[in-house]
């Protein structure tokens, strides 16, 4: 027979470990169904914007996740999810070879790398186009590489790139980084990086490797081709969620919509992190999302088997929250906070 689960959550990174010590330490049984660990944040090299620490490179603050959350209980497996179902009132979870049944799911599986869609990009793929800047960036030591994007992404790898790589060229389709300033500025002061800016990747060219990129000037129409050894491709993410395409509402983005209790369309399933419609795709709210996830899908798992549900932190269901705002009109002078009744609530099961 099936192994019963409390809750599966499917994702491994900052969503899905903070669901489950969440969940863990709310004593439900608890499983992590992962390709990796950390996803997109454990390649980030240096991050310096995770609450509590002002440095930490990611692959050790996802692998801090995976630790704590082990220790409470949860159980982690990597396996690839294939299919959600509901049946007879519980979720069937499919991974390759394996089934698993779950009371409630947790859908924190993240972002994959956007591809280029360019002549050669694919057939270069381990051949000098790479994804990871943190992974492949040391085998292009003293050599010269190109980061494609302007985001956070690319202005990071750059900055690694800068550190190994002889040269690099930072290729970006406008004139405008959309990255933070502290990135941008410090690209902009490191002396082996050249900014090519409005700079359409038209074509990864080479022969048993990389050997050059063609990049049209959206300005001058002109093509131009640079020589090089290494592609970094840093052109943002997209949401994998075919296989739950017939089972929740998703934005045409393929975002999973949710209420703010991070549940789906679905009584029971929830969803996390970069998967959702959160406008700001961070480590540290796609934390916050699984926290609130992870306490949704307990709540939720109480009112089921007919006990009552948790006090929430603040004590307002939203039921609550909207009969107590003021209404729009008001003349109150009083500060908002003083208006909201301050306490515990059990919420209504
Ligand atoms: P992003 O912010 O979405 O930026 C993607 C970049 O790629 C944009 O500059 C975009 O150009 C460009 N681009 C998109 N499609 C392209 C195409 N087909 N050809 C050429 N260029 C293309 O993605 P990201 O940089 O991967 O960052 C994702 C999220 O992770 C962001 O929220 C970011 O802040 C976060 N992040 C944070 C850090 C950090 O804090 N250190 C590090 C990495 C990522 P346009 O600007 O013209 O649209």
């Amino acid at each position: 027979m099936d192994q019963l689960y409390d809750v599966i959550i499917i994702g491994g990174a900052s969503a899905g470990l903070t669901a489950a010590i969440y969940s863990s330490r709310r004593a439900l049984k608890t499983l992590v169904l992962t390709k990796d660990i950390g996803g997109q944040l454990s390649t980030t090299p240096d991050v310096e914007n995770y609450p509590g620490f002002s440095l930490i490179e990611g692959w050790t603050l996802s692998n801090n996740f995976k630790v704590q959350a082990e220790k409470f209980g949860a159980e982690i497996k990597f396996a690839e999810v294939t299919a959600v179902r509901p049946e007879n009132g519980r979720f069937v979870v499919e991974a390759h070879e394996a089934r698993y049944l779950a009371k409630t799911v947790i859908l924190a599986f993240g972002k994959t790398p956007r591809n280029l869609e360019v002549p050669g990009e694919k057939e270069f793929q381990g051949k000098g186009v790479s994804y990871c800047a943190t992974c492949d960036m040391p085998f292009f030591k003293g050599k010269t590489v190109a980061v494609i994007g302007g985001g956070n992404s690319a202005l990071d790898a750059a900055i690694y790139g800068a550190q190994t790589a002889a040269k690099v060229y930072l290729i970006h389709r406008r004139d405008q980084f959309r990255g933070e300033q502290v990135l941008i500025d410090r690209v902009k002061n490191q002396p082996n990086i050249e900014l090519v800016y409005n700079a359409i990747t038209k074509e990864v060219k080479g022969d048993t490797a990389v050997r050059s990129i063609v990049v049209a000037d959206s300005v001058s129409g002109q093509d131009k081709e640079i020589p090089l050894d290494g592609v970094f491709v840093e052109i943002g993410y997209i949401i994998k969620a075919e296989f739950i395409k017939d089972l929740v509402k998703m934005t045409e983005r393929s975002e999973i919509i949710t209420d703010d209790h991070q549940m789906t369309s679905v009584p029971g399933i929830f969803a996390a992190g970069d998967v959702t419609t959160s406008v700001y795709k961070q480590a540290v709210v796609s934390a916050g999302e699984g926290c609130i996830a992870a306490l949704a899908a307990y709540e939720y798992i109480l009112k089921q088997s007919g006990q009552t549900a948790i006090m929430t932190d603040w004590g307002i269901t939203p039921k609550a929250k909207t009969a107590a705002e003021p209404p729009a009109t008001t003349t109150s002078s009083l500060p908002k906070a003083e208006t909201t009744p301050v306490g515990a609530t059990t919420l209504e099961v």
